[in-house]
């Protein structure tokens, strides 16, 4: 009971109020509020369009919110203007935030004319201008965590699908950030592959990172979720603990999109 009282007290690692966000006409966020706790791995679901990237990429500004706040650590990032208008106000402050989130997309972006070493190395010797020695040594070491290290002087297309999101996972790590964005960090690769990038994220979660991930494993997200929040046409339309969401549904339209996942 202390430590759930001290748990509650503490700010939550992501904070997110009222977000809104509209491309056009087209309004695919219409007010979202969620926060992730330190140690907390939050799950968002929901159908194809139904806004979780746009969500997830409103956490580090590469989308500018047209209404809310985000909070990372309890500090809010500066917005100026308003609606499409709405931008970033401090380049410093985003740059320093972002140094703080490790995010992993479906593609795995990492840069082709590089070594994977040099790719994990990469923002914590230019961006944080960390000691090029310690920052080796702990790309080492998380290359072994994620079983590549074998790789580390390959290029990435002499790796496999399941190997490049697995390096794509060490160069975020590799930042040392205060919570781990993935967004469908699988669907771009074969099932036998997915498998082998699952058991490293579950490691991250076993380990008490907080992490925010958007996934379409129904079965991943009820292993690995503290919490489960479902997306429907830009609002939560359910959220709970895994085996609320996925034991005892209670929306409607979560429970018609769980029987569509369950037969693809
Ligand atoms: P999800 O990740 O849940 O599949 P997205 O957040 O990618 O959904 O997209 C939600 C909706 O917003 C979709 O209709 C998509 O086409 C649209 N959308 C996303 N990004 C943009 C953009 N940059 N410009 C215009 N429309 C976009
Ligand atoms: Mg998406």
């Amino acid at each position: 009971m202390a430590q759930a009282a001290a748990q509650a007290d503490k700010s939550p690692v992501v904070s997110i109020t009222g977000l809104h966000k509209s491309f056009g006409e087209l309004e695919v966020l219409k007010g979202i509020s969620f926060s992730a706790r330190e140690g907390e791995v939050v799950s968002l679901i929901g159908s194809s369009g139904s806004g979780k990237s746009t969500l997830l990429r409103c956490i580090n500004m590469l989308e500018v919110p047209d209404r809310g706040t985000v909070m990372i650590d309890g500090e809010e990032i500066a917005l100026r203007g308003a609606g499409s208008r709405r931008h970033i106000a401090d380049e410093g402050q985003i740059r320093r935030i972002r140094s703080e989130l490790g995010m992993v997309f479906q593609s795995f972006n990492l840069w082709a004319h590089m070594t994977i070493l040099e790719n994990v190395m990469e923002a914590p010797l230019i961006v944080q201008r960390r000691q090029r020695a310690e920052v080796e040594q702990q790309a080492l070491e998380t290359l072994d965590k994620v079983g590549i290290r074998d790789k580390a002087g390959s290029y990435p297309n002499q790796l496999s699908g399941g190997q490049q999101q697995r390096a794509a996972i060490a160069r975020a790590l590799c930042i040392n950030p205060r919570v781990m964005l993935f967004d469908e960090p699988t669907s771009a690769l074969d099932p036998e592959l997915q498998v082998e990038v699952l058991r490293v994220i579950k490691v991250l979660a076993d380990e008490g990172r907080t992490m925010i991930l958007v996934t379409h494993d129904m079965d991943f997200a009820r292993s690995i979720s503290d919490r489960v929040i479902f997306l429907h046409q830009g609002l939560i339309e359910e959220e709970g603990a895994p085996e609320e969401v996925f034991g005892a549904t209670k929306s409607a339209r979560l429970k018609q999109f769980l029987n569509a996942s369950h037969h693809p």
